[in-house]
């Protein structure tokens, strides 16, 4: 079937894709100073996408200076509403050219168009207009003074600066979005240093920036690798708040490199979140949860239910209705409309996860179903479960960032405390999910367990912030918490 997008990937490939992609500074397209280049290739052809720039720390430090100009020059005369408008006619541009946004992001990261039509861009726009509704939100206190008449005490809140972004392959626009979005409520100015591995949907973005006539230097994109780009900019003395997506390793490294200037950080990090199912519970919506839960992104999602506590009574229908899930699944080209999983990022990714499977097989585990390559011109591999797992396995205890869940039973003789303390046996604390009907189990576990979105018979995370316990990270994103790291708070104590 020849996906209606195909319109649009053709004219990227004929248009946009092979520009000669420059760094985005002061609202200008610039060629890196040193002139590096880095390719960029479609994961579900293995084919060159296009070639982008490859910046390092001189452009990075342009970038910075640029917007360290742009936050004390016209961007700071901005009123509220001023920065709602343009906020919301950037969604405006988002929301018309969003089946092209979508076809690109599908060509450089490999998910399924429908989740990013329908699900990562629309989103985006939603939180964009989300975070236009708080630029006039953002108030300090007066509290009653302790001192009478004499004294008056206010605290008003101002914008931290220069926010830098640097975010992952896996979602690219839209965790750019947990990002942007605060940055411009605010009236912060951004700098953002996009995966190398899927920097297209975050070029495109400029020029909508452009349209939407953002003033210069407010928002620069510097594309690069990690070390070369984005180390300078956790680093860099201008850049007031840093907005980190990514592994727990880099994580670690950027709050290392942030330290010496006491920037603020917010670290959205690595995940392994736990999936609990009680006998309880519609059976047939936690096979469903659990089976989309995997496909979407591949696994390749930070949140993504990976490890399955499922109750003796119902272990096997669950194992069984998995396997019809996964074996009717569409695992193929994204930008066909019915395709249910694409492509593992790369071939560095796919190593990582066979050799995961390796190793599960190693120590013991049983593939129940997947486990195998599959053939065609991009990274595919079957959606994987894997049982005959225990708390000790490495597959219980490292995020593998692929389609693979490990399976364990539980019984009526394990009461809330041992679950929850097998839910919170790993380093990690980003997500953890409860499928049952009995309120005391649904609240008794969320209580327990050490996770930032604990969701309860439902598959999505939710409408409010979003974040990790222990090393999946630092801080929220999105909501109320989502702006508070993009403003600093000032105490005022006026005398009479
Ligand atoms: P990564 O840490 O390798 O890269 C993320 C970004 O950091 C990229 O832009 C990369 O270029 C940059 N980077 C790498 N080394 C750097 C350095 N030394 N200094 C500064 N920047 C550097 O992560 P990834 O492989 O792109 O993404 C996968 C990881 O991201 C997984 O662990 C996943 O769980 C995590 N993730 C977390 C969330 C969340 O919200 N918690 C969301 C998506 C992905």
């Amino acid at each position: 079937m020849l996906s209606p997008f195909a319109n649009h990937a053709e004219k990227l490939k004929a248009d946009f894709l092979p520009r000669k992609h420059k760094l985005f500074i002061n609202n200008q397209w610039v060629d890196p100073v040193d002139g590096g280049t880095l390719d960029v290739y479609n994961p579900s052809t293995k084919q060159k996408l296009a070639t982008v720039a490859a910046g390092n720390a001189k452009d990075i430090d342009l970038a910075v200076k640029a917007a360290e100009k742009a936050f004390h020059g016209p961007w700071s005369k901005f009123t509220a509403a001023q920065r709602t408008a343009i906020m919301h006619k950037l969604a405006d541009l988002m929301e018309a050219n969003i089946d092209e946004l979508s076809t690109l992001e599908v060509m450089d990261a490999g998910n399924p168009i429908m989740h990013v039509r329908h699900g990562d861009i629309a989103m985006a726009v939603a939180y964009l207009r989300y975070y236009a509704g708080w630029t006039d939100k953002l108030f300090g206190q007066v509290p009653m003074s302790n001192s009478g008449p004499e004294m008056l005490s206010y605290s008003t809140r101002q914008p931290v600066g220069v926010a830098a972004a640097i975010t992952p392959w896996n979602a690219p626009m839209i965790l750019s979005m947990f990002k942007i979005a605060p940055t411009l409520a605010s009236g912060c100015t951004f700098v953002h240093k996009p995966a190398e591995l899927a920097p297209m949907t975050a070029l495109r973005f400029c020029e909508l920036v452009l349209e939407a006539g953002i003033p210069e230097g407010v928002f620069n994109v510097v594309t690069g690798t990690g070390p070369e780009a984005g180390a300078p900019l956790a680093s860099h003395p201008g850049v007031a708040k840093v907005g980190f997506t990514g592994s727990t390793a880099t994580g670690a490294e950027i709050l290392r490199l942030a330290a010496p200037t006491f920037k603020r950080v917010t670290l959205e990090l690595g995940g392994k979140s736990p999936v609990f199912m009680f006998p309880d519970c519609d059976v047939d919506a936690a096979i469903a949860g659990i089976s989309n839960g995997i496909f979407y992104k591949t696994g390749q999602f930070c949140a993504a239910g990976t490890r399955l506590y499922i109750h003796d009574k119902i272990y096997d229908k669950v194992v069984a209705g998995f396997e019809k899930h996964a074996k009717a699944a569409k695992v193929g080209q994204p930008l066909e409309t019915d395709t249910t999983m694409g492509p593992i990022i790369s071939q560095k990714q796919l190593d990582r996860v066979t050799n995961y499977l390796e190793i599960g097989r190693k120590e013991g585990g049983e593939i129940v179903t997947g486990g195998n390559l599959l053939p065609g011109d991009g990274y595919f591999i079957e959606p994987t479960l894997i049982a005959n797992v225990d708390q000790t396995k490495t597959l219980v205890k490292e995020e593998i960032f692929g389609p693979v869940l490990v399976a364990q039973r539980f019984t009526d003789s394990h009461d809330l405390d041992t679950l929850a303390a097998w839910g919170n046996d790993t380093q990690y604390g980003l997500a953890a999910r409860i499928w049952t009907t009995n309120l005391r189990n649904a609240h008794g576990l969320a209580a327990r367990l050490d996770a930032g979105t604990i969701t309860i018979n439902n598959g999505f995370l939710g409408d409010l912030d979003f974040g990790g316990f222990k090393s999946s990270g630092l801080g929220r994103e999105l909501g109320q918490y989502g702006i508070e790291s993009y403003l600093e708070h000032k105490s005022i104590a006026v005398g009479f």
